[in-house]
């Protein structure tokens, strides 16, 4: 089969590898779509992970093979695969810190070399593990395998939404106006609260109104905190959602959130940026920071129910669709985006 394969920073190689054998209480998925995720440029583009490895997550695909012991599925079926699954025993599982889990962060799907997805294949292979814990999600028939896709990026939103408490009523500020920034503002909507959404590109103002933004400004607006001011009866919005590595975009969000409010870490910083702060901000405004990453096993069934039911419009999400082997220039334009590119989907 086909596959990218991660060879060293910036080298990704469209190599053949073996399909991956499959063990008798193992499945195989053949990958119909799967979505390139921040995540993944940053894995291929920093020196994050050894090589080699092949890397994507959110996959959706069709069942290839099951092993003899395997008894819930069959070849045929059209599924979401999700690359991680928590034991729900050790002390972080317990606390719901889910992806803390040491299972969790080392038992993945995999289509060979270090297990790292896989869904950059033509194949990926599950383990009894994530098979055997509610690792594969039938995709019900009116589901395409594209809005499929969107199980897992939704999953990391909603844990936010949720661990941010978002409820009907509030407002919310959303910086960046990317993939998961519009994917925040279509949450916020379902959950019944306003979004706000701050980007430097016109064309990404322009969409954050399309899917629901009650008002979008331009980042460098030198009015913008007082925009939001007299959007919020001069208190500044209940939550900040970040959802660019940006301590500009920090630094206006906590100009923004009003006193007794919370400012959510979604974006992955680089290492090396620190950011200076004031604890009597934390003190004296009452300002929680927090941060939120990757998936949440106790969202899972919300997250499949909003994509499969169509609560949040993930179609809308959608801006460019690349061949697996052209995965160096899908993530090229992820990189420098045009005006245009929202999500971007890859096809094995
Ligand atoms: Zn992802
Ligand atoms: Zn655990």
């Amino acid at each position: 089969m086909k596959a990218q394969v991660f060879r060293g920073v910036n080298q990704l190689s469209y190599e053949e590898v073996p399909v991956p054998e499959i063990k008798p209480d193992e499945v195989l998925v053949r990958v119909n779509v799967v979505g390139l995720c921040q995540s993944d440029i940053k894995k291929i583009r920093y020196p994050l992970y050894n090589p080699p490895r092949i890397f994507g997550h959110e996959t959706a695909g069709t069942i290839a093979a099951v092993g003899a012991e395997v008894q819930d599925w069959q070849v045929g079926q059209r599924v979401v695969v999700l690359h991680h699954i928590p034991c729900m025993h050790c002390g972080y599982c317990l606390n719901d810190n889910f992806s803390m889990c040491e299972v969790y962060k080392n038992i993945t799907t995999t289509a060979g070399f270090i297990p790292s997805g896989g869904g950059f294949a033509e194949y990926v292979k599950v383990p009894a593990h994530i098979v055997q814990h509610g690792g594969l999600i039938p995709i019900p028939e009116a589901v395409t395998f594209e809005q499929a896709s969107f199980v897992e990026p939704t999953n990391c939103c909603l844990k936010a939404v949720k661990k941010a408490q978002i409820a009907p009523g509030q407002t919310v500020l959303v910086t960046g106006a990317g993939p998961i920034g519009l994917m925040f503002i279509m949450l916020v909507r379902y959950f019944g609260a306003r979004a706000i959404a701050t980007d430097l590109l016109p064309t990404r103002i322009e969409k954050a109104l399309s899917v629901g933004a009650e008002a979008a400004f331009d980042a460098r607006d030198p009015d913008l905190v007082s925009k939001i001011h007299a959007l919020t009866e001069d208190m500044g919005v209940d939550t900040s959602l970040l959802a660019v590595p940006s301590d500009k975009a920090f630094f206006q969000a906590l100009d923004c959130t009003r006193k007794g409010g919370k400012i959510l870490f979604f974006a992955e910083f680089p290492d090396e940026v620190e950011i200076p702060i004031n604890p009597n901000i934390l003190y004296r405004r009452e300002i929680d920071l927090m941060g939120s990453y990757s998936s949440s096993f106790r969202v899972q069934s919300l997250a499949a129910d909003i994509v499969f039911n169509q609560r949040i419009d993930v179609d809308a999400l959608i801006s460019d669709r690349y061949p697996l082997r052209d995965l160096d220039a899908a993530v090229e334009q992820a990189v420098a985006p045009s005006p245009e590119t929202y999500k971007i989907l890859i096809y094995p």
